[in-house]
């Protein structure tokens, strides 16, 4: 098995999200591992910004939906003591932004949620399935109920 130096979480912000980060943050600190969050913006609108555009979490903007979001990570990261180089929002398709980010940052671990859904959902792909059919390093699902 490889060690697992680099971990990279991804978080929706659900009520799942703290679930999947609590996990992340356990490994992370039982292999001695670096952890890095990201959340892809994907739910409110960026005009004129171009897919896998990185958000500058420390910079203000005039925008409120996105000042939102980048307190909502900014909070989940304060409370696990992530530091600031390793939160990373980025504008773009969850499936693709992860993956992509995991390259670039040489991740060897990816932790995502996964539903296991059943029937349509199946066929049309989830983000933990398209992360797992993309990712070019081992990917972790944590299993969440239907109702997290
Ligand atoms: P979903 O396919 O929407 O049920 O999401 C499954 C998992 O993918 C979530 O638990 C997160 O780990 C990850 N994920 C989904 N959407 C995003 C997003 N916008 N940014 C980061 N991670 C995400």
């Amino acid at each position: 098995m490889n060690d697992y130096k680099k971990i990279l979480v991804a978080i929706d912000f659900s009520g799942s999200g703290n679930i999947v980060i609590n996990q992340a943050q356990r490994l992370a600190n039982q292999l001695d591992a670096e952890l890095s969050v990201i959340h892809v913006l994907d739910n409110i609108p960026m005009p004129d910004t171009p897919y896998g555009t990185i958000i500058d979490l420390n910079t203000q903007s005039s925008d409120s939906l996105l000042e939102d979001e980048k307190n909502k990570l900014n909070q989940t990261c304060d409370g696990m003591n992530i530091a600031p180089c390793n939160r990373w929002m980025i504008w773009g398709k969850p499936q693709e932004e992860i993956t992509q980010l995991a390259i670039k940052e040489n991740i060897d671990l990816i932790v995502v949620g996964s539903h296991g859904r059943h029937g349509l959902a199946v066929l049309m792909g989830s983000t933990a399935k398209g992360v797992i059919f993309n990712a070019e390093c081992d990917v972790l699902t944590v299993h969440l109920k239907d109702d997290q």
